[in-house]
């Protein structure tokens, strides 16, 4: 820290002295104010990285992950690509809540899960949200319900953002990835200013992505309850969030569910997983792509790593 005393104060005391030492303090002072000034700087622009990443932080990991990478992209062409995967990814996470909680009436289930044959296309998954209001409607508890208001008016007709995702949402990205050509650069920068606050606003006004997603690592019977350890899924890179519940209901381990930050946990029935990725090595969320009575081949929007895994017991054989 430098001192401020003027140099040459005392005894020896001289109006030359005093000039020259007045200087130096408002030369100093200049200083302070401009390191000030910058450290202002510094603070407002880590403020912004802050409140963009904090948004991040408070999504599910299958949403957060291609959201982030949206925020840090530099090019536009690659800003716009991951944001399309952002919309995707919410309507297809969107999707597999409303199917879990379908399941746990299964009286309201079709009879063959529209997930089930060839890979899924985004107009599938946008018709489970459209097509959800009167399920969801007779289905109790609090996340049903969060969903539904998320989704729906209390007249049954759709929310701006449940509209925007499964409409136009579906059209832009069918629109923009259905052709081969590359536009240029400023083309996508327009593209992404014209589409990004639509996107992130549907994302902030769906209130169920704040239940959290959990999957469960450890499963311990504590008399006539379970308790479950749970690793906690938010944000895009979800390390030591954990949590203990304890719960009546039967969930099997490595079960991805969402969790009401009760004791309720609703199993995604294997729609998204959260697992050891075999191309990548690590652990990122994948979407179910094709579900078959051999195989379920499941899509991740990290780096487009995909995964084989068994047939989902929930099958067509059921
Ligand atoms: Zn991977």
């Amino acid at each position: 820290m430098e001192d401020l005393k003027p140099k040459g104060m005392g005894s020896q005391y001289s109006s030359a002295q005093g000039a020259s030492g007045l200087r130096e303090i408002e030369e100093r002072m200049k200083r302070i104010k401009d390191n000030l000034a910058s450290l202002e700087s510094a603070l407002d622009l880590l403020r912004k990285d802050f409140k963009a990443a904090y948004f991040a932080l408070k999504l599910p990991e299958p949403i957060a992950t291609p959201l982030a990478r949206e925020q840090s992209a530099v090019l536009f062409q690659e800003k716009f690509s991951h944001l399309l995967d952002v919309g995707e990814s919410c309507v297809k996470y969107t999707a597999a809540v409303i199917s879990a909680l379908q399941y746990l009436d299964p009286g309201n289930l079709p009879r063959r899960s529209p997930l089930f044959g060839k890979p899924v296309p985004l107009g599938v998954w946008a018709s489970i949200i459209q097509t959800s209001y009167v399920s969801l409607s007779k289905i109790d508890g609090r996340v049903a319900s969060t969903v539904r208001e998320s989704l729906f008016r209390p007249d049954g007709r759709p929310t701006p953002a449940a509209k925007y995702l499964s409409t136009e949402f579906v059209t832009l990205r069918n629109h923009e990835r259905g052709h081969g050509s590359t536009y240029a650069a400023g083309v996508y920068e327009s593209l992404h200013y014209r589409h990004v606050d639509t996107i992130h606003d549907s994302l902030d006004s769906l209130v169920f992505l704040r239940f959290p997603l959990v999957r469960v690592d450890r499963v311990n019977v504590a008399g006539e309850l379970m308790r479950y350890d749970l690793v906690v899924l938010r944000g895009p890179s979800p390390v030591g969030g954990t949590a203990t519940v304890e719960s009546t209901l039967r969930v099997p381990l490595g079960e991805t569910c969402l969790w009401d930050g009760e004791n309720m946990l609703i199993s995604l029935r294997g729609i998204v997983i959260y697992k050891v990725c075999v191309d990548c090595n690590m652990e990122h969320s994948f979407f179910l792509d094709q579900a078959t009575e051999k195989e379920t081949v499941y899509h991740s929007y990290s780096a487009n790593h995909r995964l084989r895994q068994p047939p989902l017991p929930w099958g067509p054989s059921e």
